[in-house]
């Protein structure tokens, strides 16, 4: 296979613009950027080095690992990198000497972070279940994690940095119960000495939209980059910007016997999805053309109508922030029956990513 000729222009100027954005709309609450996924696919490194720089203190890494790969490549304290899927495998004491905010949401991970070396005190947020069941202490659990935190706080083991949850902000009436579930759990917490933790609970959906839903901390990934649900308010109409936009150049022209097409050298072992061809547009020089089966495995086609004016080499636009005629990722995501968080995750890491 030839090497991809594409490339993924990430914008880091519509970055900083949408985490400028989200900082005003919060405020007083503040920003995590949840970075997970490659961020996104957008490039781990240079996107939290971007937050980092633009004024973001907290950066959410997911797992382990990545939060330990930022600090090695120079993400350092006072800049907070939140960690909160613990594999059993995870060395914790790494983790804790790296100054990494660990996510907990068992008497088990207490334990284990008891039982571990380091010497310097690990920061946890405790983790209540409100409704997702995507772990988080249940509301019978929580005053055991909660206590045997305190107990280890008072022993320098840990210090009780937050408390939080995950929602599912699909619908505005659930998310108002899981809402009222994590006030109780704050309550119970409170009540068992935990005294002024950061409150989080939000992703990007809720935390755009609900000012009930922010507490201390809002933890955006989606948004950050620019990239609205489906079938709802374009970024554009929000005041972000898509940080990604997706280029490669025509590869070669083909007439055929019903007219011509155009190849560029990206496929579906870089990521397109097998549903793009025939649902969604691409632009040559401003003008959208369709996106032609078949979508091969490192090749797509682009339907040329007489009159298009291409040669080889000019450069298809596949997706960007429609300013130069393209779809937005969300026109694409909706075309093709996907987020498009799922359409950036997807892509190959064999792409370059080039940063401007
Ligand atoms: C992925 C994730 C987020 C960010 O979600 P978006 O909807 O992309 O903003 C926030 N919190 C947790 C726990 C997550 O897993």
């Amino acid at each position: 296979m030839t090497a991809s000729t594409g490339e993924i222009v990430v914008d880091l100027s519509a970055l900083r613009h949408n985490l400028d954005v989200l900082t005003a709309r919060v405020a007083p609450a503040h920003v995590m950027v949840v970075v997970k996924n490659d961020a996104y696919g957008h490039g781990l490194v240079d996107v939290a080095r971007a937050a980092v720089d633009s004024g973001i203190s907290w950066i959410g890494a997911l797992d382990v690992p990545t939060a330990l790969t930022l600090r090695e490549a120079g993400i350092t304290p006072p800049t907070r990198i939140f960690a909160w899927l613990l594999d059993p495998a995870d060395d914790p004491g790494a983790a804790i000497s790296a100054s990494v905010d660990l996510g907990i949401s068992t008497v088990d991970q207490l334990q284990s972070i008891a039982a571990s070396p380091s010497s310097s005190t690990a920061r946890v947020h405790l983790k209540i279940d409100t409704g997702l069941h995507r772990n988080g202490a249940t509301p019978e659990d929580w005053p055991d994690l909660v206590s045997l935190a305190r107990s280890l706080e008072d022993r320098g083991v840990v210090e009780i940095v937050g408390v939080w949850t995950h929602i599912a902000e699909a619908d505005d009436h659930e998310d108002s119960l899981s809402i009222a579930r994590f006030n109780e759990a704050v309550a119970v917490a409170r009540d068992l000495g935990v005294e002024a933790p950061l409150r989080h609970l939000a992703a990007s959906a809720a935390g755009f939209a609900r000012a009930d839903a922010r507490f201390d901390l809002v933890r955006f990934g989606a948004f950050a980059y620019g990239l609205p649900p489906g079938d709802g308010p374009s970024a554009h109409s929000m005041g972000l910007r898509q940080v990604m936009t997706m280029r490669a150049p025509v590869s070669s022209i083909e007439v055929l016997p019903d007219g011509r097409r155009a190849s560029i050298d990206l496929g579906f072992a870089d990521g397109l999805s097998t549903l793009a061809p025939g649902r969604v547009g691409v632009a040559l020089h401003g003008r959208r053309h369709p996106l032609v089966s078949p979508l091969e495995v490192d090749r797509a086609w682009i339907g040329l109508d007489d009159d298009a004016d291409v040669a080889v080499g000019d450069l298809v636009t596949l997706w960007g922030d429609g300013s130069t005629g393209e779809q937005t990722l969300q026109e694409w995501g909706d075309a093709t029956e996907t987020m498009s968080e799922e359409l950036v995750v997807r892509l190959s890491p064999r792409i370059p990513r080039r940063f401007v």
